[in-house]
């Protein structure tokens, strides 16, 4: 029996490249036949990400981990103007060592029982649909993010032509594979079925890696602190603080929200880290921090820099998240249950607040925008929204209940994503 090998491009950086890890993973478990070359882009500020990807495939050997060539990294003055543009600059200039690389395994199996079958490339790849043409192979293309998202990016380019290169190249995927479930968002994925210019929409989610994320500036002495200390706390009774891999704030506004969970009375765990040190870290809380705060909330809270955060959210202790909403962040509560008070900063955060909150019911509303030097959120406003996620009888903590169990049912045998995994596998391997 011809076996099928898929060659997959993450996205840069730690996030994309987890998710993208477990959907490889997923895909693996669903079917023997299938094998994954994975090519790595190593982006810098991540020093991290050699180890991390080893450690996540040391377990499924059909799983091959490339590391691409270093490529000088884009002007950092980019980095400041547009986050995405750096990105997409950094993704193109890997476009030559791609080809090489593909060009490579594809002789390599030329007189083997595998074939290559497709490419799959993480969104910010998009660019590299072309080579997928080249090959005559087709190019699918993993949104990171949630179907509302993606329905965005596919109007963007109706209307601002100028603004969104990568918009515009998602209809050129043979197929979208995107990191939700049907239940969550029937809605937004309806859409795309009705439209025939889409290419076919799988949600496969909740693809998450529930052992949590490794990293520099966590060890085992802080994750056994954190974990310690949950233990001894009562069920549902703290609140967790979490802010996504590059959540930060300013002076001000730290103190805001030091004063805001003081008064709301709530214990809480909260992961704190400032801008300008290095990856935003942990350094002296004391100078921006209330006069006498650590003091007042011994006891009742801690503080630590980058959290174990899956580990958090799965603990009994916790009853409430206030979280940037980041998608793998609101994906990792609705699977444990934990109902999220919005805090919207950067990326498309603005946009899975509003639909959490407005259009699934299934946060509470603290923010639900952001602008660059924008109003401070204010001590009162943290400390009602936190009262209001604890609540252990709310109706939001009830729907996010039931969510979490669809989540759980949906990658199960039967489930939705379950069945859209093999439908997408069966049409990658049958395309050509
Ligand atoms: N994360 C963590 N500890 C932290 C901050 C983040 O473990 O202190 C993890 C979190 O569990 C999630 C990912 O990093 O899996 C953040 O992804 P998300 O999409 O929520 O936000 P992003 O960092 O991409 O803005």
């Amino acid at each position: 029996m011809m076996k099928e090998e898929l060659i997959f491009v993450p996205g840069p950086g730690i996030g994309h490249l987890a998710s993208g890890l477990e959907l490889a993973k997923r895909l693996l478990d669903h079917d023997d036949r299938l094998s994954i070359t994975t090519l790595v882009m190593n982006m810098p500020f991540t020093p991290s990400i050699n180890s991390y990807t080893r450690s996540l495939t040391a377990s499924q050997s059909r799983i091959k981990l490339v590391d691409l060539p270093q490529v000088d990294p884009p002007p950092p003055e980019l980095l400041t103007k547009s986050a995405e543009a750096y990105i997409c600059d950094f993704v193109e200039s890997y476009i030559p060592h791609v080809k090489t690389t593909v060009t490579d395994i594809i002789s390599s199996l030329s007189n083997s029982d595998v074939r290559v079958a497709g490419f799959i490339f993480d969104f910010f790849c998009v660019s590299m649909i072309d080579i997928a043409n080249e090959f005559s192979l087709p190019p699918y293309i993993f949104v990171t993010s949630n179907a509302g998202f993606l329905g965005l990016m596919l109007n963007l380019p109706k209307r601002h032509d100028e603004i969104s290169e990568v918009a515009q190249r998602f209809k050129d995927g043979k197929g979208i594979i995107v990191n939700t479930f049907a239940e969550l968002e029937p809605f937004a994925l309806r859409s795309f079925s009705d439209d025939h210019r889409i290419p076919p929409v799988y949600p496969v989610g909740p693809v998450l890696h529930l052992k949590g994320q490794p990293h520099p500036e966590i060890n085992q002495d802080q994750l056994d602190k954190i974990m310690k200390w949950l233990d001894e706390q009562p069920q549902s009774s703290v609140v967790f603080l979490c802010f996504g891999s590059f959540g930060s704030f300013s002076p001000p506004q730290v103190k805001e929200i030091a004063l805001g969970i003081e008064q709301s009375g709530i214990k809480f765990l909260w992961s704190m880290r400032f801008p300008g040190s290095p990856s935003n870290q942990f350094t002296n809380p004391e100078d921006v921090l209330p006069e006498g705060f650590l003091e007042r909330i011994e006891g009742r809270g801690i503080m630590c820099g980058w959290a174990p955060q899956v580990e958090v959210l799965a603990h009994k202790a916790i009853g409430g998240f206030v979280s940037h909403c980041g998608w793998n962040s609101i994906l990792e509560s609705l699977w444990y249950g934990v109902p999220i008070v919005t805090f919207p900063i950067y990326a498309e955060q603005q946009l899975n607040a509003f639909r959490m909150v407005r259009e699934l019911g299934l946060s509470v509303e603290l923010k639900l925008d952001y602008r660059v030097g924008g109003d401070l959120v204010t001590a009162d406003e943290i400390a009602k929204s936190v009262i209001c996620v604890m609540q252990s009888d709310s109706e939001v903590r009830k729907k996010v209940k039931e969510m979490s169990e669809k989540g759980r049912k949906a990658v199960m045998d039967g489930g939705s994503s379950f069945t859209s995994i093999t439908q997408l596998i069966q049409d990658i391997t049958g395309n050509n």
